[in-house]
C-alpha cells in the first residue's frame, strides 16, 4: 500500500469509526427507508463522497475507502454512488443530475421497463439502469422502499420512464454496463473485505475473552484453526481485490476472481465468527449479526453468486483457460531455454524410474548458468534479485523438473550463511551453489515430527570430537547428499526446545547407514540411522544447545511455497488433455471447477507474492509464510482431486499406461499433492502459527 493511499485509509477508517458506530448501523435498520442515514451520507460528502470518485481518485483508491465502509457497515450507498459518479462523468453527462443527487446504479438489468431492488434505490435521486439496448438515466417512477430485508437495505423497485435520458445505445450501452458491473463488483468486494476484516477480529476478540472449561475459547485448537482459515480467506481476497484494482482496465477476469474471493471470505468470516459467539452470536444484541446478514445480503444484490463462477469460466475460457503467460524477461527467456534443453524426456523418465526427485546433469548446468545462485546476494555470486529465484522456481515447476535436491540444499546453504562457522561458510556455500553436493535435512524421527524440538538423536562430547546416536525418519535424498543437516540433542536435562544442537555431517562419515522408504507418489525417502558417528567441532553449526536457533532461521526457508507452480502446471496439462476432447470444456460441472482452480490459483499467487515481497523488505514473514503454505498446499489437493474426477474412468490410468489422459500426470499430482500439506509442517502447524502469532489468540493447549 503506497503512503497515500494509507492516508486515504487511515482518514476514513477514523471517519467511520466515528461516525458509524454500531448504533448508528443499527438505528438505520429501523428508519425509513431502512439502512440509510441521511445525516451520514451529508457528513461523507464532506469528506468528498461521492465527488473524488471523479476529481482525481483512482480505483485503487476508492478500493480502499469501500473496504473501510464495508468494515464499519456503514449505512450510506458509497459503492453505487461512486460508480454511478464515474460512468456519468466518463459519458459527460454529469450536468444531467442536480448537484448533490444522488445516483445509483441497477446492476442486474431491467426487465420490461422495470429495474427491481436497486441497491440504494429507495433513497436515490435517478438510476443508472440497462434497459434492452439502450443505458438509460431516469429519475421518475420509484416505488415504496421493499421491506423486511435480510440486510435492511434501502432497496425499491424503479419503473424507467419515457423521459429516461439516453447514456448509449447497443454494443456501447452494453460494454458500459459491463464496465459498471465490473467497477460494482471490485468495489463490492472491497467492501465485503472489510466487512469480513471486521466479523474475523469480532470472532478473535470474543474468543480471547470468553472462557469454557477454564480455558479462553481461543485456545481451543477447533476454534483456533477455524479462524486461521478464515484469516487466509480473507487476507487472499483482499490481496486479489487490490490486485485487481491495479490491473488494467480490460481485467474483468481478475475482477470476477476478486470479487468471488471477497464473497466467500465474508460469508465464512462472518459464519465462523458468528458460530465462534456461540448462542450469544445470536442473540439480536451482539454486533456480529450485523456482520452476518450483509456478508449474504450484499453480494446477492447482484443475483446468485453461482453465476458469477460460470461467468469467471465464460471470461476464462475466453482467454483460453490458463494464465496469461508472465512478463517476458532476458533472465527468464536464458532459464526457460536451458530447462528445456536439460530437462529432457529422459530425466522426467529417471525420476519416475528412481523416485529421486533430483537430476544432477540438470542442476550442474543450472550451477554452471549461474541460475542456482540467482536469488542470492551479489556478495554469493548471486543477482541480489528475490524475483530472480521465483522466475527460477516458476520456470522449473512448470516441466516438472526434479528439484527436491536444490530445495534442501539451498534453505541449508543460505541458514549457513547467516548462522555457519567458517569453513561451512567458506566452503560449504560455495559448493552448494557451484551444483557440486547436496545437503539433505535430518528432522524427523520416528517419535517427533511435528513436534520437530522432541528429538532425541543424541549427540555427547568426547574429547574434542562429538559423538552422535540415533534415528531419523524421512531423510529425503540422504543417498545422493554429501551432508546431512543434522538436529540432535545434548541436554537431555534441558527443557525441549534449550537442549538441541545443529550439526552438518559429512554422508561418508563411518556410522550413518541408510534404508529407503517408498512413498503414495512414488517418490523415494530414507530412514537414517546414525551409531556412534565421530565429528569434529567444525561440524557444529550454531551455539552448543542452541540448535533451536538454528532451526528457527532454517524454518522460514522451508516456507518457499512451489505449490502454486505446480498447482499452474497441473491446470496446464489439463486444459491441454481437454481441448483435445469433445466437449469436455462446454459441461457447466467442468468450468465451474475451472472456475474454482482458477480463483485457488491467483489467490495463491497473490499469498506467495505477499510473503516474497515482505522478506525482500528485510522482514521476516512468518504468518504470511504460513497462510501460503497452508492455502497452496490445499488448493494443490483440492484441485488435482476436481480436475482427477473430470477424466472419469479414465483418471485411473496412470504414467506409461496408454492413452492415459494428459500422459498420467494428473494421477501422479493427484497423489503427490497430498504430501504438500505434510511436509515442512503440516495444514495444522500452519494454523497454529496463524492462529496464534497472527491472530494472537491465546496459546493451544496441547
Ligand atoms: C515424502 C516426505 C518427505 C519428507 N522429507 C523430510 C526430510 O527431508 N527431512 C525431514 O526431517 N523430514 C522430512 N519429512 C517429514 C515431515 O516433515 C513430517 O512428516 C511432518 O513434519 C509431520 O510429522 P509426522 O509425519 O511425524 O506426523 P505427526 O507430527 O505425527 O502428525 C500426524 C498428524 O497429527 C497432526 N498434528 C501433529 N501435531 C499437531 C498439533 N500440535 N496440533 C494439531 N494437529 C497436530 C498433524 O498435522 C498430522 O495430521 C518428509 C515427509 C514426507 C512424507
Amino acid at each position: 500500500m503506497t503512503d497515500d493511499a494509507a492516508a486515504l485509509r487511515d482518514a476514513f477508517r477514523s471517519f467511520f469509526a466515528r461516525e458509524s458506530p454500531p448504533d448508528r448501523v443499527r438505528a438505520a435498520e429501523t428508519a425509513r427507508p431502512p439502512g440509510f442515514d441521511a445525516a451520514l451520507w451529508a457528513q461523507a460528502g464532506t469528506l468528498g463522497l461521492p465527488a473524488l470518485a471523479v476529481e482525481g481518485a483512482t480505483l485503487a483508491d476508492l478500493t480502499v475507502i469501500a473496504e473501510e465502509s464495508g468494515r464499519a457497515l456503514a449505512p450510506i450507498p458509497v459503492v453505487e454512488s461512486v460508480v454511478a459518479a464515474r460512468l456519468l462523468d466518463r459519458l459527460g453527462a454529469a450536468g444531467s443530475v442536480p448537484a448533490g443527487a444522488l445516483v445509483t446504479v441497477a446492476v442486474r438489468p431491467a426487465l420490461d421497463g422495470v429495474a427491481s431492488l436497486v441497491p440504494a434505490g429507495a433513497v436515490a435521486d435517478a438510476v443508472v439502469a440497462l434497459d434492452g439496448e439502450r443505458l438509460v438515466l431516469t429519475h421518475g417512477n420509484r416505488g415504496d422502499p421493499v421491506t423486511p430485508t435480510l440486510a435492511a437495505a434501502p432497496l425499491a423497485t424503479w419503473t424507467i420512464t419515457p423521459a429516461a435520458v439516453p447514456l448509449a445505445v447497443g454494443a456501447a450501452a452494453h460494454a458500459e454496463f459491463e464496465r459498471v458491473g465490473d467497477e460494482w463488483r471490485l468495489l463490492t468486494g472491497a467492501a465485503l473485505v472489510g466487512l469480513a476484516r471486521r466479523a474475523l477480529e469480532l470472532g478473535v476478540d470474543y474468543a480471547t475473552a470468553r472462557h469454557q472449561f477454564g480455558v479462553p475459547i481461543g485456545s481451543f485448537q477447533a476454534i483456533q484453526h477455524r479462524l486461521a482459515d478464515v484469516a487466509t480467506l480473507v487476507a487472499a481476497a483482499g490481496l486479489l481485490v487490490g490486485d485487481a484494482a491495479t490491473a488494467d482496465a480490460a481485467s474483468s477476469t481478475a475482477v470476477c476472481r476478486a470479487y468471488l474471493a471477497a464473497t466467500r471470505a465474508a460469508r465464512d468470516a462472518a459464519g465462523a465468527s458468528l458460530h465462534v459467539h456461540g448462542g450469544y452470536g445470536f442473540m439480536v444484541e451482539y454486533d456480529v449479526q450485523l456482520y452476518f446478514r450483509r456478508a449474504a445480503a450484499w453480494p446477492l444484490v447482484l443475483g446468485d453468486p453461482a453465476s458469477e463462477r460460470a461467468r469467471l469460466a465464460d471470461l476464462l475460457a475466453a482467454d483460453g483457460w490458463v494464465p496469461p503467460e508472465p512478463p517476458p524477461s532476458a533472465f527468464r527467456s536464458q532459464v526457460r531455454e536451458l530447462v528445456a534443453d536439460a530437462c529432457t524426456p529422459a530425466v522426467l523418465e529417471g525420476v519416475e524410474a528412481s523416485g529421486t526427485v533430483h537430476d544432477w546433469s540438470l542442476h550442474r548446468r543450472l550451477a554452471d548458468a549461474g541460475f542456482l545462485a540467482a536469488g542470492w546476494p551479489a556478495d554469493w555470486g548471486g543477482q541480489a534479485d528475490p524475483a530472480a529465484e521465483g522466475v527460477l522456481w516458476d520456470e522449473l515447476e512448470r516441466v516438472g523438473a526434479p528439484t527436491d535436491g536444490w530445495g534442501t540444499s539451498d534453505l541449508v546453504a543460505r541458514t549457513l550463511a547467516l548462522v555457519g562457522g567458517d569453513d561451512q561458510r567458506g566452503e560449504v556455500v560455495p559448493r552448494v551453489l557451484a551444483g557440486e553436493i547436496l545437503i539433505c535435512l535430518g528432522y524427523s524421527e520416528p517419535d517427533s515430527g511435528s513436534d520437530v524440538a522432541a528429538a532425541t538423536t543424541r549427540a555427547e562430547r568426547d574429547g574434542d570430537d562429538w559423538v552422535i546416536n540415533g534415528q531419523k525418519m524421512f531423510t529425503t535424498l540422504a543417498h545422493e547428499a554429501a551432508y546431512v543437516f543434522l538436529l540432535t540433542r545434548t541436554d537431555p536435562d534441558a527443557p525441549k526446545h534449550r537442549g538441541l544442537t545443529m550439526f552438518l555431517v559429512p554422508m561418508e562419515t563411518p556410522g550413518i547407514e541408510i534404508t529407503p522408504v517408498w512413498t503414495l507418489s512414488r517418490e523415494r525417502t530414507n530412514i537414517t540411522y546414525y551409531s556412534d558417528v565421530r565429528v569434529s567441532e567444525a561440524a557444529r553449526v550454531g551455539e552448543i544447545d542452541g540448535g533451536w536457533d538454528v532451526m528457527r532461521v532454517a524454518l522460514t526457508f522451508e516456507r518457499n511455497p512451489t505449490m502454486i507452480a505446480e498447482l499452474d502446471r497441473v491446470l496446464r496439462r489439463f486444459v491441454g488433455w481437454a481441448t483435445t476432447q469433445p466437449a469436455v470444456l462446454d459441461r457447466p460441472s467442468v468450468r465451474d471447477r475451472l472456475a474454482d482452480v482458477s480463483v485457488d490459483l491467483e489467490a495463491g499467487r497473490a499469498l506467495g507474492a505477499e510473503m516474497a515481497a515482505r522478506s525482500a523488505r528485510g522482514e521476516l514473514p512468518v504468518v504470511e509464510g504460513s497462510m501460503a503454505k497452508l492455502f497452496s498446499s490445499e488448493a494443490l489437493v483440492r484441485s488435482c482431486a476436481a480436475l482427477l474426477d473430470v477424466l472419469g474412468a479414465d483418471g485411473l490410468l496412470a504414467r506409461g499406461a496408454p492413452d492415459a489422459p494428459a500422459h498420467g500426470e494428473l494421477e501422479a499430482m493427484y497423489r503427490h499433492a497430498q504430501v504438500t500439506t505434510i511436509r515442512a509442517g503440516t495444514s495444522e502447524i500452519q494454523r497454529g502459527i496463524i492462529a496464534e502469532r497472527g491472530l494472537g489468540l491465546p496459546r493451544a493447549g496441547r
